[in-house]
């Protein structure tokens, strides 16, 4: 959850936002400010300073460190960060307003070309901002570059022809891990009886793994597909462990009755729908962590369009 601060303050300067983080221009200035758990962190993007300039920055800082309740301050050649320590009380509006000020100022003093343009061609029209999960860093962009970015992507896409074939292994690899698993839930639904439900997780993690193993591609069409084939795995399982049964305890029936048996006889099939029914409900443990496994996973190395905070 943002806080309700950074919000305001996104608002007010029409910023953009993206996960805990809002950025956008202040006083011509480039400013990013993270949420963090027990801290806020403000961070100025500028185009590369000299050290001389540098020292200059970080010794006026410092200088002004307490009066500013800032408590640790970063200079580096490219950007600058302050962070504001939460652990008692939040970080207060207006202090975080008064410091934005205050570099925003002293970048200018110390005629810092903050970094108000387009990262890639210096453009300053039709920006947009980007924001990377994983770096926690925002960047603007113009909007012939996004598009130039777009047209790059897409031929990577076609490159993704090869990356196909790793999607369709690690699917066989899924398939056969399940199998697997198919094969133990049969065995221990035998022994053991009640465990059986239970297997539906197993079989779910087992058939990722199996995915992974054979190092498929991890994107949505995946998760589909292993979607398809857990729950797949899950009704077979079920109706072959209740075969079993049946065969082991009717000596010499043909698998034609046993078929039918499973179908027709409501003693049965109920058991049948029941147990089905429970081990797919548990597959939503398997379906959480896969969905949230390969959702990190393509996360990882990709620039999200951030939004424009809302008025
Ligand atoms: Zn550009």
């Amino acid at each position: 959850m943002m806080s309700p601060k950074l919000k305001a303050i996104a608002k007010e300067n029409h910023w953009h936002f993206c996960k805990n983080s809002v950025f956008g221009l202040f006083n011509e200035s480039y400013f990013q400010i993270d949420d963090g758990h027990g801290f806020k962190k403000m961070t100025s993007y500028y185009n590369e300073i000299t050290e001389e300039t540098r020292q200059t920055l970080l010794n006026n800082l410092l200088e002004n460190k307490n009066e500013l309740k800032i408590k640790e301050v970063t200079v580096k050649l490219n950007s600058l960060s302050l962070t504001f320590s939460e652990r008692f009380l939040s970080v207060k509006k207006e202090t975080l307003k008064a410091v934005l000020e205050f570099v925003a100022n002293l970048l200018k003093a110390n005629s810092v070309l903050s970094m108000n343009k387009c990262s890639q061609c210096n453009s300053s029209d039709f920006l947009e901002y980007y924001f990377h999960p994983t770096i926690e860093t925002s960047k603007m962009i113009c909007h012939t570059c996004v598009e130039k970015n777009e047209n790059d992507y897409s031929q990577q896409e076609r490159n993704k022809m090869y990356e196909e074939k790793y999607y369709l292994r690690g699917l066989l690899g899924a398939f056969l891990f399940a199998m697997a698993g198919i094969i133990v839930w049969v065995i221990i639904a035998f022994y053991l009886r009640q465990l059986t439900s239970l297997g539906a997780i197993v079989l779910g993690l087992l058939s990722f793994h199996g995915y992974k193993y054979f190092k498929g591609t991890m994107n949505n069409k995946a998760k589909w597909m292993l979607f398809a084939i857990i729950i797949l795995s899950i009704v077979l399982a079920n109706f072959i462990s209740v075969g079993v049964d049946i065969y082991a305890y009717n000596h010499g029936i043909d698998i034609r009755d046993i078929v039918l048996n499973l179908f027709y006889n409501d003693a049965i099939s109920s058991v049948v729908k029941e147990n089905t029914l429970i081990s797919l409900a548990l597959s939503a443990i398997p379906f959480y962590y896969i969905n949230n496994f390969i959702n990190t996973k393509m996360n990882l190395t990709k620039w999200v369009l951030a939004k424009k905070m809302k008025a």
